[in-house]
């Protein structure tokens, strides 16, 4: 994919990391700003990518600042080299600090709700990480979501660092702030926020249902409830589906209505049961 505009003033570019699951590029953004060009999410420290990252900045007059969405490779691998080469700060989430491969904690500029760069807003947005930000500018809609939302599919939540509570509770509070355009960390963007935020609310409510119909006294193994609840997954992806299905589970046991058994997961016995 070559670069591409997305709107005036934000260019697209692909990023292929070394560690992109089954292949799969991640989006780099880099958006007009004051002082030059942001670049979100480098995630990939190739020569052509970053040869063709400097191209869009050089035309929107340097390199004001870099911002990673949250602490995931794939999303932050080009920093170091565009940080040698440009200089500048590198905003994340404080959380980050000190684990940016060759960013000194000197370099970082630690960004949490309610600051603003450049103009955008800050959002803490945790579920897919804890140290999960967005960008968000009311004055036109667009907000930049990282792996908040995927342009097509589903988010992996994969536990401690992902939380299915706190990935609902950021996807409503999202939909809340009724964008007009997200720009994601994969896949195309996405034209109507609000009915994809609902639809994948939706589908995590559908798919906690459908964990809760596979529960009963038995427990049941991780492994043993996968082919049952993501059973319109590919097999080959059962090992991913798992991690988001930990994170369902362990939702549900922090609202009583699963528990962690020897031998796996169970539905809760209703009061009265003889333990
Ligand atoms: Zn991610």
């Amino acid at each position: 994919m070559s670069p591409e505009q997305v709107v005036p003033g934000i260019v697209r570019l692909a990023a292929l990391s070394r560690v992109a699951l089954f292949g799969e590029p991640t989006n780099c953004y880099v958006v007009a700003a004051e002082l030059g060009g942001l670049v979100v999410d480098p995630g990939s420290d190739g020569a052509d990518f970053i040869a063709a990252v400097e191209e869009v900045v050089a035309e929107l007059g340097g390199l004001a600042g870099i911002v990673v969405t949250h602490g995931h490779r794939d999303h932050w691998e080009g920093v170091a080299r565009l940080w040698e080469r440009h200089g500048g700060w590198v905003a994340t989430h404080p959380a980050l600090v000190g684990r940016l491969a060759g960013i000194p904690a000197s370099a970082h500029r630690r960004v949490r709700e309610g600051h603003v760069l450049a103009g955008w807003r800050v959002l803490d947005v945790p579920g897919h990480t804890r140290d999960h930000i967005a960008l968000w500018r009311p004055a036109d809609g667009v907000m930049l979501v990282g792996d908040v939302v995927a342009g097509e599919g589903t988010t992996v939540i994969s536990p401690p660092d992902g939380e299915m509570a706190a990935y609902l509770a950021t996807l409503r509070r999202l939909r809340d702030l009724t964008p007009r355009l997200l720009l994601p960390g994969h896949g195309p963007p996405v034209h109507r926020p609000r009915d994809a935020l609902e639809a994948l609310i939706r589908h995590r409510l559908t798919r906690e249902q459908a964990v809760l119909d596979a529960l009963d006294e038995r427990p049941r193994a991780v492994e043993e409830l996968v082919a049952r609840v993501y059973a319109d997954v590919p097999a080959e992806r059962w090992w991913l589906a798992e991690r988001s299905l930990l994170a369902h589970l362990l939702k549900l046991e922090a609202e009583g209505r699963a528990v962690r058994l020897k031998g796996g997961w169970a539905r809760p016995p209703a009061d009265g049961a003889q333990a």
